[in-house]
Order: C-alpha cells, then structure tokens, then sequence
C-alpha cells in the first residue's frame, strides 16, 4: 500500500507547511517538538518565530533560557522549550552543533522521545525508523483492525513494528510524512473520508466494520481535577510585583502573579492576602476585583481570580518575588493566565 499512498501524498499534501520545504535536521526537529500536542496551524507562527530568533542550533544552543521560553511563550508545553534548548547545548558541545545521525546518539538527548528519535532520523536523514505519532496509530488501527488500547507499551511496540515492514522498500522520509499526512487529513479521529482514501483497497476496517471510526478503541478519559487561584496585582512607581516559578516543574522559570490555591474555610480575598504575604512577605490590602481567567492544563483545571492589590510602602520582596519595571515585561517569559490577567487590569485602569 505504500505507492498509492506516496502517490497521493506528493499530489494532496499540505505544501504550505513550512517544515515541508527543508530538510534541515535542526528544523524539522523543532517542528516536531511543536506539533507535539498542538495544532498545526497553531504551530506555523511560532514555528517562523523561533527559527528567525535562533536560526541554526548553535545560535539556540547560546541563547539564555529565558529568552528561549520568551519565544516559545503561548503554545504552552514549555518542558519542550527548555529540553530544545538543552540538547542544543549538548549537540554544540559534544556534536560540533549539528544533530546526530544515530537513533540511539538522539535517544540520548533531553526530550527525545521515541517518537521525535524516528522523526528525525526519518524524515531529516532519509533512515527507516518508523515514527509512530498519534495519526500514524490511528490509521494502523484501522488498517489492521486493531483493538487493543493504541497508548499501551505493547501496542506501541506492535505497531511500531508494522510500521517497520510497511515502510520498507519506500524512501522513508516521504512514506513517515505520507502516513502521518494521511491520519491528519483523511482518516481522522471521528469522520474519516474513506472515499477518498488511497488506501481504502487494503483497510480492513473500511471493508469490514460498519463505521471505521470506532478504532481505536478510545479509553474512557477522567475528569480533571479542578482549583480554584487567587493572585494580586500590585504596583508602585511603574513597576510590578512578580515572582518567578522554581526552576523545576510545570511552567518552570516562568513569571507570574503572587497568589496561590483556595485556603479552606477562607474567602477568595483573604486567600489572596495570606497566599501573597506566603509568597512575597508583603502585607496587602485588596482594593478591586479585576477579573476571572479559566485555564486548562493536561491534567488539571484552574480559575484564577484577579485582584488590584494596594500596600503601605515599597517593602523589598522575598523569595523569588521581585520588582519589574512595565517596559522590562515584554523580554520575561509570562505565564499566559498571568497575561490574561494584566491585559484586564490595563484596561480598567
Ligand atoms: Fe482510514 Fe478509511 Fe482510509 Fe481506512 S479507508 S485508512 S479508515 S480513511
């Protein structure tokens, strides 16, 4: 099946794509990072930004996190950003900057999953690793009738090695982008457009189940926790109080709002002073609400509640809390929530 599928590949896909028109390890490595839980058209703009910030590796591999997480600020993930720029480091020192052309040499590097590994060595080096993403997964499940949970280890080995047979005798950089093209745009997850399918002849789901879209057998999702957040706004002399996250962890080095969870038996207003005092030694008083941000991260959600916050005099903050001059936001990495909440206290001002 691999011919009519590259034939249809090189006739229907999306060549506007900017990743489609290089074969620069470098890039089609950062597009992979990107395409990591994103959209596609939501990665295009960031994928531009990045690479005219930091063009080649070695000029990514030099620059300071802050300003690599300063781009990357918006598409969430931010792990992705500070493992890039790790194994930018090690790719400089110990690669002369260009990535290795060796499964297990990439294997080794922060963030390469099995999956951005064969990626690479696919579609950058032209070597048959099958790159099994989610879209590559589902068409295997359909092609072959699979049943079982598609992100189990098993599974994953067992289509990985059908993948493997698949592709061989194919130019592997074409067949990966083919399949994974293929899952994007014809055989997605809900209504996949069989009719229009090149490979429709050989899928077993097409001929033999009702309705294709039934595989994969999709696992019941859990509810997310859910959290409620209260942070205040203060400022004095054009400059506002931040504090930077830890250095580990989720949205880590990231800048934002003092505040903190919901306090037990506590209103959202004196969590909001409690938590700032915990987290600045400041003592505040709150004069407004500003407004009520919801967001959702992969395993939890949270609705943060925004408050003008007023103190007595400019006391020197602890911690990780510091004074930032307004003009000096813009070069910060700031979490999107914390951004959202600084938009509507401009505007209400
Ligand atoms: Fe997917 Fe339908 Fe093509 Fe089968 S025939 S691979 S279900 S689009």
């Amino acid at each position: 099946m691999a011919r009519p599928l590259i034939e249809w590949f090189l006739g229907c896909q999306r060549k506007h794509l900017p990743w489609r028109k290089t074969k620069d390890p470098y890039r089609i490595w950062i597009s992979e990072l990107m395409l990591q839980q994103t959209r596609v058209e939501q990665a295009i703009p960031y994928y531009r930004r990045f690479l005219k910030a930091f063009p080649t590796l070695p000029r990514l591999a030099m620059a300071n996190q802050s300003a690599v997480l300063k781009v990357w600020e918006g598409l969430g993930y931010y792990r992705r950003a500070k493992y890039a720029h790790e194994a930018a480091r090690i790719v400089l020192k110990d690669y002369r900057g260009k990535l290795p052309n060796n499964y297990d040499d990439l294997r080794a590097l922060p963030g390469f999953g099995p999956y951005t590994a064969a990626a690479v060595m696919s579609i950058a080096y032209g070597k048959p690793y099958a790159a099994l993403d989610g879209n590559a997964s589902r068409v295997l499940s359909r092609l072959f009738i699979l049943q079982e949970d598609p992100t189990t280890a098993d599974a994953k080995r067992r289509r990985t090695e059908i993948l493997q047979g698949m592709m061989r005798g194919s130019d592997p950089s074409t067949f990966t982008q083919a399949l994974i093209e293929l899952g994007a745009l014809l055989c997605s997850p809900r209504s996949p457009r069989c009719s229009e399918c090149p490979i429709q002849e050989s899928c077993s789901a097409f001929r033999y189940l009702p309705d294709p879209a039934v595989l994969p057998i999709r696992k019941e999702r859990k509810k997310k926790p859910h959290y409620n957040v209260s942070a205040g706004i203060l400022e004095r002399d054009g400059r506002i109080l931040l504090k930077k996250r830890p250095n580990t962890g989720l949205l880590a080095n990231f800048w934002e709002f003092p505040g903190g969870k919901q306090l037990a038996n506590r209103s959202r207003e004196e969590t909001c002073r409690i938590r700032f005092k915990s987290e600045t030694g400041i003592e505040i008083r709150i004069t407004d609400k500003i407004c009520v941000v919801k967001h959702e991260f992969t395993h939890f959600r949270i609705t943060v509640h925004f408050y003008t916050v007023a103190c007595q005099k400019s006391p020197s903050p602890k911690g990780t809390a510091r004074w930032i001059r307004k003009g000096s936001l813009k070069r910060l990495p700031f979490n999107l929530v914390s951004k959202a909440g600084l938009e509507a206290y401009e505007r209400k001002k």
